[in-house]
């Protein structure tokens, strides 16, 4: 069983990847190997991928054989979205306002859709934009996303480098964690 995913993505407004890019970057670095289906945007672990990503405690079993994407780890990129989309799962809790803490109750029905636009937070009156809330890696928001899966939430860890390698003009990426399948429409190459 899929345990949950670890995400990366580029932290709004950071410039995008386009998915020629992301995977010939990805791959030089080793952190992706073949693709699971040829022509899908879903992979196999490169021989790098343990100096990239860091497993926590003791002996973790990393599923890394290259047989069955259902049972073994594998890497999915989702997006670039036309808007920012939400990312979350049944380990989402309710994100924050950065400045005054208030938790958002309803984020489900306030944050479930495509929702670029401000929001005033009703505890401190300022003007918000979704991913300024502070989600606390439980949940993700932005326009393109690589999804690494069998990551329980906060059992593995990007490395800074792997951070580096995928920005942009300095554009940031962080991460996040999400437990259940991924609700995200898969795009085709040629939709962009
Ligand atoms: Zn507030």
């Amino acid at each position: 069983m899929n345990p949950g995913y670890l995400i990366l993505h580029p932290s709004p407004p950071s410039p995008l990847h386009t998915h020629v890019e992301l995977i010939a970057r990805l791959t030089e670095v080793q952190f992706l190997d073949k693709p699971v289906i040829h022509g899908k945007q879903q992979f196999y672990p490169g021989d790098r991928f343990l100096q990239w990503i860091t497993y926590l405690g003791c002996s973790p079993a990393i599923p890394l054989e290259q047989n069955d994407p259902q049972q073994n780890c594998t890497i999915q990129l989702f997006g670039p979205y036309q808007a920012p989309q939400l990312i979350s799962g049944s380990n989402t809790r309710p994100p924050r306002c950065p400045h005054c803490r208030h938790d958002f109750i309803n984020w489900q029905t306030q944050f479930n859709k495509e929702n670029p636009y401000p929001i005033i937070c009703p505890a401190c009156g300022k003007p918000l934009l979704a991913h300024q809330l502070n989600w606390r890696q439980q949940g993700g928001i932005s326009r393109q996303f690589l999804t690494i899966s069998h990551v329980f939430p906060g059992e593995a860890v990007p490395v800074s480098d792997l951070l580096r390698v995928l920005e942009i003009e300095g554009g940031k990426w962080e991460y996040c964690y999400a437990q259940d399948p991924i609700r995200l429409e898969v795009l085709n190459e040629t939709d962009k």
